[in-house]
C-alpha cells in the first residue's frame, strides 16, 4: 500500500467507480477524471467494463489514482468515489462495497436534500448534468452526452480550481465543453454525511429501498402476467413530441403563424386557412402583395431549393379564402380606445382592440383610410379595391371610422381623458429635402405618388426624370414616372445596389421596365431658369460602417451634369414635430408627462421607424393589446435550429414563381404587375418545421417498435422505450425532443 497523501479534499490512493448506461459517455468520464489526476502529477489507471454494447444497457468504468506505480489490475470493488450517471440505476448492487464516508456524485433532476437523505453516511453531490449539457448543446439533439459536464461537479467536490479542468480539457481537445463543466461546478449541491461512519470498513453502503419491488418469498409466484424485461428502465432520457417555433414564424413582424396557415391550407383549403390567418393578420391580401417577406429569408428551404413562396400563399389565401370577419370575444369589461391615424398600424390596433370586445374609434386626417397603402404604394402594386375589401372586414367588427379629421395636441389631451387608452399611429410626416430652392419640377416623391394614387393622371411625356433615393418611395416614383410617359427615368442612389432599402424584387422590376440605376451618385445642385433643366451629380465613395450598419457615404468633388426636367426627392421620412402637447414626451412606446406614464401610446412607423407594412401591423396589434390589458407577453417556444431540419428527407422542387405582366403592358398602364401564384400547390413545399404532420417517420424508425399511432398523434410505450433517441434524430422537421427524466422515472 502506498502512503496516503493529502491533495485538496481527497487522498491517494483512491479508487473510483462510474455507473452509467451505454451512450452516456461513462467510460470517457472515467478517462477524463484520470486525465484530471494525471495533470496533477499522479499515476492513473482507467478502463471500462461493458455488458451488452447497446444504448441504454448498464455499464461500469473504473479509475485508480496513486502517487506510485499502480499494479492492481482488478475491477474496483470498494470505491472511495462513486459516480452515478442515471438515478434509475441506483440499487444495492451499485452501492456494493461503498464504505461510510465515501463520496457519491449523482446526476438527477431530483431535489438534492431528498437524495442526500437516502445516503446519510456518504458525502453526496447532486447535479442535473443532463439539463446543463443539453443547454450547452453537448451531444446531439437526440442523445445528450453528460460526461464533460459531470467532471465540473466532481472537481468541485474535490475543491479543485476550475483551471485544472480547463487544463485537462485543453489537453484532450474538449475546451468547447468547459462552459458546461464550469456551470456544473457552480451548480452542484453538496451534502456532508449526517451519520458518523461506524468503523471505516468498505463493507457496503446504506442504500435505502425506494422504488424497487419487494422481494417475495420463494413460495409466492406471480402467475397472471408474464413479467418481461422492461427495457424502459434503461432509459436516461425520454423522447416526446414538442412544438418548435419555425424560423419563418419567428421572422414574421406581423406575428403570423406561417407554418400554421400553410398547413391549414394544405389540409383544409383556402377558407380554413383564411380563418387561421385572420387570427393575426387583418390585411392578408395587402401583405401578400407588398411585404418584403422576411419570413422567406428564414425559410428552411432557402438554401436547399429556394424558399417557399410564403408571400404568394398569403396573397392566394387573402384573395381566395372566404373568411367572415373574425369573431369578437365576449368582453365583460369593455374599454374605450381612440386610435389616431388609419394606416396599417392604426387599422391593426383597431382590429386587435375590436376583436377583444372593446369600443374603438379611429381618427384619420385623410378622406380615405389605409395611410401609405392608399396614398403611397402605386395601384400597379396594390389596387385600392383590395385595400377597401380588407378595411371593410375591420369595419364589420364595429370600429367607428372618422375620416378627414386631423387630430392636434389639444384633441389628444381631450381623447386621453375620454378614453381608457389612446394609440397614436400617424406614421412619418416630415420629409427630407435637398435644399435646391423652389425651382419648379423639383418635387417631393411622396406628394407625386399621393397625387397619382388619388387619380391625377398628369403626363410626363418627353420628360427626363431623375429620382433621388434608394427606398421604396424612390423606386415607386421611378416606375410611376415611366407609366406617365417619361422619356428617360434615372434613379440616383448614393450607395450600391445591395444597400438599397427598397424591396429587391421591386428594384429588379424597375430595371426590367427601363429605369436606369446610377449608383454611388448624389444630386448636389440643380440648374434652370424658374424650372429645373439639369442636375449636378457628384460621385460618392463609401468608407467605414456607420451606426446603421451600412458603409458611410462621402460625396467627392468628381461631378457631372445630367439633363433633368423633373426631380423627385425620396430621401427618407421622420416623425412630424409638435403633435404632442407641451411637457409630454415619449418613453419607448409610451407617452409620459414628467415621470407619469399616460394612457397614450405610439405605434407603427412613428414609434419603430421600421418602415414596413408587416412591422406596422405587428406593432399596432401589440401596442393595442398592451394599452388595454397592461401587457400580455407572447409565450416563448423552443426554436427550430438550422441543423434540426433534415432537408434531404424532402424531394427537391423549385418554388412557384409569381406571374408578371409583360413589360410592354406594364409601362403603359397601372394594371397590377404581379398576378400572384397560380394556385395553392406551393403549400406542399412547406417542411412544416417544428410541427408534427403525423408523417410516421418516428414510428418507422423506432428500432424497438414501441411507437404506435393514435389518430393524428403517437404514443410511446414508456415501459419499453430505451431512450435511444433515434426517433428524435430521424424526425425530419424537429417536432420531437429528448428531455431529462423526471425524478421517479415514468
Ligand atoms: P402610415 O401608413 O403613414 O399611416 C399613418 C396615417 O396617419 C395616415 O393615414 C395619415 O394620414 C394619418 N395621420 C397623420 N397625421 C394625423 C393626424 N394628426 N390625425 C389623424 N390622422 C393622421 N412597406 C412595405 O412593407 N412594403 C412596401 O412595398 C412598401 N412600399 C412603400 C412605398 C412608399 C411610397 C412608402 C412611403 C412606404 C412604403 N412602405 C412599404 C412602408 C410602409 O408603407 C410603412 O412602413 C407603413 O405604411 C407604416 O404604417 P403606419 O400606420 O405607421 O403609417
Amino acid at each position: 500500500m502506498s502512503e496516503s497523501k493529502d491533495r485538496g479534499t481527497f487522498k491517494v490512493p483512491l479508487e473510483l467507480r462510474v455507473h452509467g448506461r451505454g451512450g452516456q459517455g461513462g467510460v470517457t468520464l472515467a478517462k477524463l477524471i484520470a486525465t484530471l489526476y494525471s495533470r496533477l502529477g499522479l499515476q492513473v489507471q482507467t478502463f471500462g467494463d461493458y455488458g451488452s454494447e447497446r444504448a441504454g444497457a448498464p455499464i461500469r468504468a473504473y479509475t485508480r489514482v496513486d502517487d506510485k506505480r499502480i499494479t492492481n489490475r482488478n475491477k474496483v470493488y470498494n470505491p472511495d468515489h462513486l459516480i452515478v450517471l442515471d438515478p434509475g440505476l441506483m440499487s444495492p448492487a451499485v452501492l456494493d462495497g461503498v464504505a461510510p464516508g465515501a463520496l457519491l456524485l449523482i446526476n438527477t433532476t431530483e431535489e438534492g436534500a431528498a437524495v442526500a437523505k437516502r445516503y446519510p453516511s456518504l458525502r453526496v453531490g447532486v447535479i442535473d448534468a443532463t439539463s446543463i449539457a443539453r443547454k450547452h448543446g453537448i451531444g446531439t439533439a437526440s442523445v445528450v452526452i453528460i460526461n464533460t459536464t459531470l467532471v465540473g461537479a466532481y472537481a468541485r467536490l474535490l475543491e479543485l480550481p476550475t483551471e485544472v479542468i480547463a487544463d485537462a480539457y485543453e489537453k484532450v481537445g474538449l475546451s468547447g465543453d468547459l462552459g458546461a463543466a464550469e456551470e456544473a461546478y457552480g451548480a452542484v449541491e453538496i451534502f456532508e454525511p449526517t451519520k458518523a461512519p461506524e468503523g471505516a470498513s468498505k463493507a457496503g453502503g446504506d442504500y435505502v429501498l425506494g422504488r424497487f419491488p419487494e422481494i417475495l418469498p420463494l413460495t409466492e409466484h406471480i402467475t397472471e402476467r408474464f413479467a418481461p424485461v422492461c427495457t424502459g428502465d434503461w432509459r436516461t432520457q425520454t423522447p416526446h413530441y414538442l412544438f418548435h417555433e419555425a424560423p419563418c414564424n419567428g421572422e414574421c413582424p406581423a406575428g403570423n403563424d406561417v407554418v400554421g396557415f400553410i398547413q391549414t391550407l394544405k389540409a383544409d383549403g383556402a377558407d380554413a386557412a383564411a380563418r387561421h390567418l385572420s387570427a393575426t393578420q387583418p390585411l392578408p391580401s395587402v401583405c401578400g402583395r407588398v411585404c418584403p417577406a422576411p419570413c422567406m429569408g428564414g425559410c428552411s428551404r432557402r438554401l436547399y431549393d429556394g424558399s417557399v413562396n410564403i408571400r404568394g400563399l398569403e396573397r392566394w389565401i387573402g384573395d381566395n379564402g372566404d373568411s367572415p370577419p373574425p369573431k369578437k370575444d365576449e368582453n365583460k369589461n369593455p374599454k374605450r380606445i381612440a386610435i389616431i391615424g388609419g394606416g396599417p398600424a392604426g387599422l391593426s390596433a383597431a382590429f386587435e382592440a375590436a376583436r377583444a370586445g372593446h369600443s374603438v374609434t379611429i381618427y384619420e386626417a385623410a378622406e380615405g383610410f389605409g395611410g401609405v397603402l392608399r396614398y403611397g404604394i402605386p395601384e400597379y402594386r396594390l389596387p385600392n379595391d383590395i385595400l377597401d375589401r380588407e378595411i371593410r372586414r375591420i369595419e364589420a367588427l364595429g370600429v367607428n371610422f372618422i375620416p378627414a379629421t386631423a387630430v392636434d395636441s389639444e384633441k389628444i389631451v381631450a381623447l386621453s381623458k375620454e378614453n381608457d387608452a389612446v394609440v397614436i399611429a400617424v406614421g412619418l410626416g416630415r420629409l427630407a429635402d435637398l435644399g435646391f430652392g423652389d425651382l419648379s419640377g423639383v418635387e417631393q416623391g411622396i406628394a407625386f405618388l399621393r397625387a397619382v394614387k388619388s387619380g391625377e393622371r398628369m403626363s410626363l411625356a418627353g420628360e427626363e426624370v431623375a429620382v433621388a433615393g434608394g427606398g421604396n418611395t424612390a423606386v415607386d416614383c421611378a416606375r410611376t414616372a415611366l407609366r406617365l410617359g417619361a422619356e428617360k427615368v434615372t434613379l440616383l442612389y448614393r450607395r450600391g445596389r445591395e444597400e438599397m432599402p427598397a424591396i429587391d424584387d421591386e428594384v429588379s422590376d424597375a430595371v426590367e421596365e427601363g429605369v436606369r440605376l446610377e449608383l454611388y451618385s448624389q444630386p448636389v445642385g440643380a440648374k434652370g431658369e424658374g424650372a429645373i433643366s439639369a442636375l449636378e451629380v457628384a460621385e460618392v465613395e463609401l468608407f467605414d460602417y456607420d451606426e446603421s450598419g451600412r458603409r458611410r457615404p462621402v460625396v467627392t468633388d468628381r461631378k457631372r451634369v445630367i439633363p433633368c426636367t423633373r426631380l423627385f426627392m425620396a430621401l427618407g421620412q421622420s416623425p412630424e414635430e409638435g403633435l404632442l402637447p407641451d411637457g409630454w414626451s415619449v418613453d419607448g412606446d409610451r407617452v409620459i408627462n414628467g415621470v407619469e406614464s399616460l394612457n397614450v401610446w405610439l405605434a407603427g412607423d412613428i414609434s419603430t421607424g421600421a418602415g414596413t407594412v408587416a412591422h406596422a401591423i405587428g406593432d399596432g396589434r401589440r401596442v393595442a393589446a398592451l394599452a388595454l390589458k397592461g401587457g400580455a407577453r407572447k409565450e416563448e417556444n423552443p426554436k427550430v435550429s438550422s441543423e434540426g431540419v433534415r432537408a434531404d428527407f424532402f424531394e427537391e422542387r423549385p418554388p412557384m414563381a409569381e406571374k408578371h405582366l409583360p413589360v410592354t403592358e406594364r409601362i403603359t398602364s397601372f394594371i397590377e404587375v404581379s398576378e400572384g401564384i397560380a394556385g395553392p400547390e406551393e403549400a406542399e413545399r412547406c417542411f412544416s418545421c417544428g410541427t408534427c404532420t403525423a408523417c410516421d417517420t418516428c414510428l418507422f424508425s423506432c428500432p424497438e417498435g414501441v411507437i404506435s399511432r393514435e389518430g393524428e398523434s403517437y404514443k410511446i410505450d414508456g415501459e419499453f422505450c430505451k431512450g435511444c433517441g433515434i426517433c428524435v434524430a430521424e424526425c425530419p422537421r424537429m417536432a420531437m425532443d429528448m428531455s431529462a427524466l423526471e425524478a421517479g422515472r415514468q
